[in-house]
C-alpha cells in the first residue's frame, strides 16, 4: 500500500474525460461533448503557501485518487475551475497531461530556459515530463537512467543525450558532452539517496538543483558544496493550474511527441 493514500480509495488522478452535463453557472465554453483533463489537487486558500499563490504545496491538499476518491469511475462531478478543455487528442494522451505537468512545474521552479544544460535523473513518467518541458523551453537535455528502455523513451521525446549510469562513467560522460562546462541545472526524479547526492556533485558552480523524487530515507550530504558552489536547491511537488494549461499547449503543439511515451493499452476487466 502507498503511504500517501488513505484507504479504501477509488484511484484515478491522471484524468481524461468528456463533458456529459453542466451545472447552472458553468461558463458556456464547457460544452457537452468537449474532451477535458482535470487538476486533481485541492487547496485551503488560507495558509502561507496558498496566500503566496503556491497552492500546489498547500499542506491541506487532497489529491483525487489519493486522499479523496478519484476518477476511475464512469461519471464524476467536479468544479469547472478544476477542469481544462483540450483539443482533439486521443484520451490516453490527455491522461498524460497531469503527470507531465508535475515535471513542467519542476522546470519552472528552477527557471529552465534555452541557456541551460539540464541533467534529468530518472526517466519515469515524471522525469520524462521534466525532459519534455526542458526541451520545449529550448534547453539542452541529458537524461540519466539505468534502464535502456526508459532512455529510449527519453530519446523519443527529443532529449539531446542519454546516459545509462550503470554502464557508463557518469562524470566523464557529462564532462565530455558539455566540453568540461558541466550542467547548470539538475532535476532529480528518482528519489534515491545516491541521485540526491549526485545532483549536488554534478551541478556546476552557481547551478540550480530541483528535487521531485521522494527520498524514502534520510540523505547525508557534504554541505560544504552547497556553500562553495552557491547552489540554488529547491523542492517541487504537484503543479499549478497555469502549468497544466501550458502543458496542454505543449501537447497540442505536437512539438513533443507524447504518443511515444505510451508503451501499452490495457482494457479494464472485472
Ligand atoms: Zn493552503
Amino acid at each position: 500500500q502507498n503511504q500517501m493514500v488513505s484507504y479504501p480509495r477509488i484511484p484515478g488522478h491522471e484524468i481524461a474525460g468528456e463533458i456529459v452535463q453542466n451545472g447552472k453557472n458553468v461558463p458556456s465554453e464547457f460544452q457537452v461533448g468537449r474532451l477535458v483533463t482535470v487538476s486533481p489537487y485541492s487547496f485551503c486558500g488560507k495558509c502561507v503557501a496558498c496566500q503566496q499563490g503556491r497552492v500546489n504545496c498547500c499542506p491541506y491538499n487532497q489529491t483525487l485518487g489519493v486522499q479523496r476518491d478519484g476518477a476511475a469511475v464512469e461519471f464524476i462531478a467536479l468544479p469547472y475551475k478544476k477542469v481544462f478543455l483540450v483539443g482533439n487528442l486521443p484520451e490516453e494522451q490527455i491522461a498524460c497531461i497531469e503527470p507531465l505537468s508535475v515535471g513542467w512545474h519542476a522546470t519552472n521552479r528552477v527557471q529552465v530556459s534555452s541557456k541551460d544544460i539540464v541533467l534529468v535523473f530518472g526517466c519515469g513518467m515524471i522525469g520524462l515530463g521534466a525532459i519534455a518541458a526542458s526541451g520545449y523551453k529550448g534547453a539542452r537535455v541529458i537524461a540519466v537512467d539505468i534502464n535502456d528502455l526508459k532512455l529510449e523513451k527519453a530519446k523519443a521525446l527529443g532529449v539531446n543525450y542519454t546516459i545509462n549510469s550503470q554502464k557508463e562513467d557518469l562524470e566523464k560522460k557529462i564532462f565530455h558532452l558539455t566540453s568540461g562546462q558541466c550542467v547548470n541545472v539538475v532535476i532529480e526524479a528518482v528519489g534515491l539517496s545516491e541521485t540526491f547526492k549526485k545532483a549536488i556533485d554534478l551541478v556546476c558552480f552557481a547551478g540550480r538543483v530541483v528535487y521531485i523524487g521522494y527520498a524514502k530515507e534520510p540523505v547525508e550530504y557534504d554541505t560544504s558544496l552547497f556553500v562553495k558552489k552557491e547552489i540554488d536547491i529547491k523542492g517541487s511537488r504537484n503543479a499549478l493550474d497555469d502549468e497544466i494549461k501550458e502543458v496542454i499547449k505543449m501537447v497540442e503543439s505536437r512539438k513533443i511527441k507524447i504518443e511515444n511515451l505510451i508503451t501499452q493499452n490495457y482494457l479494464l476487466k472485472n
